[in-house]
């Protein structure tokens, strides 16, 4: 195995620790062939007091057990153990320094045709690397280049926003090579009525007037970045609200910056050859509080921290 990124020593699989270089499915895995398979990307972040702690631990675990009632698989494991087995593979992966945590759950081997069956054979991994600025430094530091994609985010009856499925993310790949090909860091889909809906990982905030506006829920991921941006900004006190607005809205906007566990916190400085600028100050007031929340710097959120 050879990564770009440091990887965790073990992986938790089915309720045991398994060496990261022993762990290998097999070319008959259902999941690898149509893939129906959920997943959670969750951050795990050194704290000012030289701890780990991992961010929004049950929510994010909430999220993964939604995601696999609406795929239909029977996740053999509690929301507490999947909660103590994620603690466990920080513990176990030899990253001092915090790191990204991986649960997915995928369909093994035995059923070969699309229905996978009224038991099919479930399984669940958690892996941990080492993940840095997920659009790059530039992007974080500067702001990012985003084109709109020509791709659209899928219908509400094709899609399902509130599922993390691996599947779904063929969209977000598709999506991420037309603008990286393009020469931007990131794309933007819209929804199938043509209103801004997210990035290919990310969701989307602008700042205009006076009022910081995120899409509504429908046709994106319920994000648990979004969630923890519109706490944070509603308790400084700024104007908040979730409703739909159009790409020529997003061109006028004082500020725009996406939210993610990969991107965090990611300014966005031009979007399809229209400048939007430097990171403004909501942008850094919002993004300096989350970094310090992340860390432990701020004793109101810190019910957001699990300790590992
Ligand atoms: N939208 C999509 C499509 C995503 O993949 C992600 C990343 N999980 C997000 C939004 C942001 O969600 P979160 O803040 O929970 O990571």
């Amino acid at each position: 195995m050879s990564f770009k990124q440091k990887i965790g020593e073990y992986i938790w699989w089915n309720g045991k620790k398994v060496k990261t270089e022993e762990a290998k499915i097999g070319l008959f895995t259902h999941s690898l062939h149509y893939g129906l398979g959920a997943f959670e990307g969750i951050r795990c972040y050194k704290t000012t007091d030289n701890r780990l702690a991992v961010f929004r631990l049950p929510e994010h675990i909430q999220r993964l057990i939604d995601s696999c009632k609406i795929a239909h698989m029977n996740v053999p494991y509690s929301k507490q153990e999947l909660v103590d087995a994620c603690v466990e593979v920080v513990k176990n992966s030899g990253i001092a320094s915090g790191c990204y945590l991986r649960p997915l759950v995928f369909i093994g081997e035995g059923p070969l045709g699309l229905y996978p069956g009224k038991n099919p054979p479930i399984e669940v991994a958690i892996m941990a690397w080492e993940w840095g600025s997920y659009l790059g430094n530039d992007a974080k530091d500067a702001g990012a280049k985003i084109k709109i994609s020509s791709y659209s985010r899928g219908h509400v009856n094709s899609t399902m926003t509130k599922a993390k499925l691996s599947g779904q993310y063929v969209n977000s790949i598709l999506a991420r090579i037309e603008a990286v090909e393009n020469g931007c860091d990131e794309a933007l889909l819209l929804d199938t009525d043509g209103y801004v809906s997210e990035g290919s990982g990310e969701n989307i905030f602008i700042y205009r007037k006076g009022v910081l506006k995120t899409t509504p829920l429908t046709s994106v991921l319920e994000g648990i970045t979004r969630d923890s941006i519109l706490q944070i900004a509603k308790d400084f006190g700024i104007e908040v609200v979730e409703e739909r607005f159009t790409r020529d809205e997003l061109y006028c906007a004082d500020e725009v910056f996406f939210t993610g566990t990969a991107a965090e916190i990611t300014p966005i400085q031009e979007i399809d050859h229209r400048e939007i600028g430097k990171p403004g100050p909501i942008t850094k007031k919002i993004s300096q509080k989350f970094f310090d929340v992340v860390q432990g710097k701020d004793s109101k959120y810190s019910k957001w921290l699990t300790h590992c």
